[in-house]
């Protein structure tokens, strides 16, 4: 390994790779890596190509196009209330995951600490470690994935810069409610810590929960920056669209570093989102039936399995309890899936650095076509 920097020579093979390779390797049916295994809206493939005729195809400003960072500000402004300036504090990115990096690298010097809510998506703790910071882990406990407050706090040291907090939840499905989300608000305010709030999920919530974003909340406008995408919300994961809206001097950094990793985002596909956005209140109602009916058909069928958990209210994701089924923990028991049932699920012990919850679960997608989910379940039969 001699030819590896030491900021991520301890860096393993990321676990959606992971699991999507030994799905194919085993012909399994892939309920692992988050993303339909079906197209997002013709309409948008179609503006796409339009935009892309129409000469949509050099460089675009490297914040993001104008068209777009107007769009994102209007759909802050319409559906929460939100007022961002699209020209100081709105950040077109490579997919979310960009934008975390980049908030990340523009904040954290070496040494300072950033509390990160286990499970977590994987990028935020490979982001931290990169640059110099140490990942500090708090434990939402199943089965509500609830966090301790007392545990919160116990973890903010004189070092925090940042917490990171994800809503709707991956890989739980858990919708923070208000008083939960002001819990942690209070706790970053009183000490003086930025929020990275990550609401890629922000528009898939069921059963009339409702997406609250944490910079809308009393006092946390200025110290949340909030980073989305538009690849869950349209069905197109690979666009690999985000943004990042945040006070001028947060979305300053975040640009200081961005013009050096990327510089530009693909034009005519941030032309493409920006008219999909416009769209987004027509869009969103039969986005978010089709995401519902899915969860509600998979949902029935692991009950049927003896699956036992609440349903999830938002994502396309299930955290669903193993141990009634098998002795082995979630890698192990992944692993037999795969091979010996043909099925691909997500072992969240990846998403832990302290906490052994994990073990007891496997992650599920179900984001997935009716054929994918039924193929699926008739495997998990043989169980
Ligand atoms: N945050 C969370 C919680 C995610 O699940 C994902 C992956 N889909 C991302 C960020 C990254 O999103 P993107 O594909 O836009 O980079
Ligand atoms: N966000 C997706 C998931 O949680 C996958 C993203 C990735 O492969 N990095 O499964």
């Amino acid at each position: 390994m001699k030819d590896t920097a030491l900021r991520v020579a301890d860096f393993k093979d990321s676990i959606f790779g992971v699991i999507s390779r030994l799905a194919r390797e085993h012909q399994a049916v892939n309920l692992g890596q988050g993303f339909p295994d079906f197209d997002g809206p013709d309409w948008l493939k179609e503006v796409a190509y339009k935009k892309m005729q129409e000469g949509h195809n050099q460089y675009a400003p490297f914040h993001g196009t104008q068209n777009l960072r107007q769009e994102i500000s209007h759909y802050y402004k319409n559906f929460y209330a939100l007022n961002y300036d699209p020209e100081t504090e709105v950040t077109v990115t490579v997919g979310a995951t960009e934008a975390i990096y980049l908030v990340i690298t523009g904040l954290i010097n070496p040494g300072d600490e950033v509390v990160v809510l286990e499970p977590f998506y994987d990028s935020y703790v490979a982001s931290i470690k990169m640059a110099g910071g140490i990942p500090v882990p708090v434990t939402m406990h199943a089965p509500d994935f609830t966090i301790d407050l007392k545990e919160l706090e116990a973890a903010i040291t004189p070092r925090t810069k940042l917490l990171i907090l994800n809503n709707p939840h991956n890989p739980t499905g858990k919708v923070w409610d208000k008083s939960e989300l002001m819990g942690v608000s209070q706790l970053v305010m009183k000490n003086d810590l930025y929020l990275l709030s990550d609401e890629v999920y922000e528009f898939l919530v069921f059963d009339g929960a409702k997406h609250i974003p944490t910079a809308t909340l009393d006092g946390m406008r200025e110290r949340t920056i909030t980073v989305s995408s538009a690849g869950k919300t349209f069905g197109l994961t690979g666009w690999k669209i985000g943004w990042i809206c945040a006070n001028p001097s947060v979305t300053r950094a975040c640009r200081l570093v961005h013009q050096y990793v990327t510089f530009a985002v693909s034009t005519p596909m941030q032309e493409a989102v920006a008219e999909g956005l416009k769209r987004l209140p027509d869009y969103l109602p039969g986005f978010v039936e089709l995401y519902k009916g899915k969860r509600d058909q998979f949902y029935g069928e692991l009950k049927k399995l003896g699956f036992e958990f609440s349903i999830p209210k938002g994502t396309y994701f299930m955290m669903v309890p193993i141990s009634k089924h098998t002795s082995l923990n979630d890698v192990d028991f992944a692993m037999k899936l795969i091979k010996e049932y043909k099925v691909a699920t997500v072992p969240p012990s990846a998403f832990y650095l302290k906490s052994t919850e994990g073990e007891k679960f496997l992650r599920f997608c179900f984001a997935k076509k009716d054929e994918t989910i039924k193929s699926a379940v008739q495997n998990l039969n043989r169980l």
